[in-house]
């Protein structure tokens, strides 16, 4: 959920660590703060509530000097976002100082111990838990900070990723994770390390990614060790950070988030490029190819995923039904996990998650590895724990997503989901050729029209001024467009805080229907597909009840451009390719709704872009 950050080396650790928190604040940003160890081995901490900047106006005019240090951006979950609980904490004797991500389950009855021994705490984090046990560990049995961490994390239930400084020895950092992420970058005499590579991308290409229970051990002039909880040197792999600087700015946009919605032709490109060949005609992905038997023999799949990948699933479970007639069930990942479900080795599981670090798909996908299912993972940033820990999957490839809101993650997820459904289709035979040369042809065709349809952005813009003031907004849609009326409505709630509920547009007549009148704007996601008609009638429901209709509809519609207040014309394409299309007005619309009340888009309140805590 937040970040983490550090370094030990020549360079200027203060700016590595500032700058690294600012790559690292779309992660959490409730507070920041960080440790610096003097020459001398005296560790300084700083912190403060808010975003980074706080901490750096409150860092500036002090004494900064260090050659060694850790930082953390925070998203709180224990304890309010303060001062006094943002990271590091200290050890109750000043020896130790540490960062956190992650929570520690067990920490209340870790701290009783702790108190029973005379052990003080000054904060109310389960961070501070950590700390001390590890400082009296070290003090009780006089062993190295490296045994008392060992020993600790030993003890320890929950997540963490976690870097420590010590007093007593100022030319090592140790860190060490269990489920969140860490990475370690190796510099010439240096070492950086961060929850993903952008705090260091320019300084090092040269990544190891850390594993579970594995403490990475980094000295001034000793080559990098990595350890087991019980002592036991591991292997080192290092890998190349796949990670540009160019990929981190914002070219020019005044936020991340509208610049990775007009970077959609180019992602969505990038998404399908070597994989629909042939004119179309074919669609290669490696990981289902390579795990044929398993997709043409399986009983059922189940798709897990959280929050705007829930969505993406969603249309994953539509494009593989139709197309391959494997039946697939979708789960929210957090459910399924305590579900207690029934899964067998006929199973396929595909774990979706942009950052391939969500604890909750984390979580779920050990379960179905545990009960022998297949386990396919869809992800977008390489080497996460989602992709290491599944049996095979695929990447979505539309570079790193900033914008805490997700915009392209979704479209490469959806588009994910179509290739996949297409080339299990063709090896299953449930589809023709032709048949899958229909869509492959528009698929290539589709970063276009996505171009295309982000011409409507200065229209969305006006008339995003109407809605602004309005507290609650239903956005509805059948079929493929029922997903997208829901991720529509998440959207507008991330970023501007507006109530908004998405619902199949039949259901509304169950209940939501009550709601309609004239303040409560309707958002009608309807392209003309097979249930267009259907969808008509529900137009035509909500404006005898006085409600005011955005619709989003296929260029030429003129049926609903009569009916509605406001029409979107989008780009006419084949019925299981809409949502890549209608999707992108709903993002510009909640962007400019948040951007009229003032909001901050790219950093929306209490919400994290990785959420890697339970
Ligand atoms: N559980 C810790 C806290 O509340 C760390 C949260 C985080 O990952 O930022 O301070």
């Amino acid at each position: 959920m937040c970040g983490i950050v550090g370094y030990l080396g020549d360079r200027n650790v203060y700016e590595v660590l500032i700058n690294g928190l600012k790559r690292l604040e779309y992660r959490g940003y409730d507070s920041a703060g960080l440790a610096l160890v003097a020459p001398g081995g005296e560790i300084k901490i700083y912190k403060s509530k808010g975003k980074v900047s706080n901490l750096e106006a409150y860092c500036s005019g002090k004494d900064l000097t260090s050659r060694v240090g850790i930082a953390h951006t925070r998203w709180a979950t224990h304890g309010e976002p303060s001062d006094c609980n943002a990271h590091p904490h200290y050890s109750e004797d000043g020896n130790l100082a540490l960062v956190h991500n992650g929570t520690i389950e067990n920490y209340q009855l870790l701290k009783e111990a702790l108190q029973q021994h005379g052990c003080k705490f000054h904060t109310e984090t389960d961070t501070e838990v950590l700390v001390q046990l590890v400082e009296h560990i070290r003090v009780t049995n006089n062993c190295t900070t490296l045994e008392a961490l060992q020993a600790a994390l030993k003890q320890v239930i929950g997540a963490f990723a976690v870097a420590v400084v010590e007093k007593n020895n100022p030319d090592m950092v140790l860190a060490a994770r269990r489920s969140s992420p860490l990475v370690i970058g190796i510099g010439d005499g240096e070492y950086f390390l961060g929850s993903d590579g952008t705090p260091f991308v320019e300084y090092t290409s040269k990544v190891v990614y850390v594993k579970d229970d594995e403490i990475a051990v980094m000295e001034r002039n000793k080559p990098l060790k990595l350890v087991n909880l019980d002592n036991v040197e591991k292997k080192i792999d290092v890998k190349k950070l796949q990670l540009s600087i160019a990929q981190l700015e914002k070219g020019g946009y005044p936020h991340f988030m509208l610049k990775e919605i007009f970077e959609q032709p180019i992602t969505m490109r990038d998404c399908i490029r070597g994989r629909v060949v042939e004119g179309g005609s074919r669609v290669i992905l490696n990981g289902v190819m390579d795990n044929k038997d398993k997709f043409l023999n399986c009983n059922r799949i189940i798709i897990v995923a959280c929050g705007t990948s829930w969505h993406a699933a969603l249309l994953g479970k539509q494009l593989i039904q139709d197309m391959c007639r494997i039946p697939v069930e979708v789960e929210y990942a957090s459910e399924f996990r305590y579900s207690h479900p029934v899964i067998t080795d006929r199973d396929v599981v595909i774990a979706v998650s942009q950052s391939g670090e969500t604890a909750d798909t984390l979580a779920a996908i050990q379960i179905a590895r545990s009960k022998g299912a297949f386990v396919y993972g869809v992800s977008n940033v390489v080497g996460a724990s989602i992709p290491r820990e599944t049996d095979s999957g695929t990447y979505i490839h539309v570079g790193p997503e900033i914008g805490v809101a997700s915009t392209k993650a979704f479209t490469g997820q959806v588009l994910v989901f179509t290739m996949i459904a297409l080339s299990v289709a063709q090896y299953k035979g449930t589809l023709t050729t032709e048949q899958v040369k229909a869509v492959g042809e528009y698929l290539m065709r589709i970063p276009q029209l996505v171009k295309e349809t982000l011409k409507l952005n200065d229209k969305i813009r006006n008339l995003s001024l109407i809605y602004t003031y309005a507290r609650n907004f239903l956005y509805l849609g059948r079929g493929y467009s029922y997903p997208v009326a829901l991720e529509g409505a998440l959207k507008l709630k991330e970023i501007s805080y507006i109530h908004a509920e998405g619902y199949p547009a039949a259901e509304m007549k169950h209940g939501p229907i009550a709601l309609i009148d004239s303040e409560m704007p309707t958002v009608i996601v309807a392209p003309k597909d097979h249930l267009y008609e259907k969808i008509v009638s529900n137009v035509q429901q909500v404006k005898s009840r006085g409600g005011s209709i955005i619709a989003i509809v296929t260029k030429g519609d003129t049926t609903i451009r009569e009916l509605a207040d406001h029409v979107l014309e989008v780009p006419s394409v084949p019925e299981c390719l809409t949502p890549l299309i209608t999707s992108i007005p709903l993002q510009l619309l909640s962007y400019y709704i948040a951007i009229n009340k003032g909001k901050d888009v790219d950093m929306p309140r209490n919400l994290a872009k990785s959420v890697t805590v339970e």
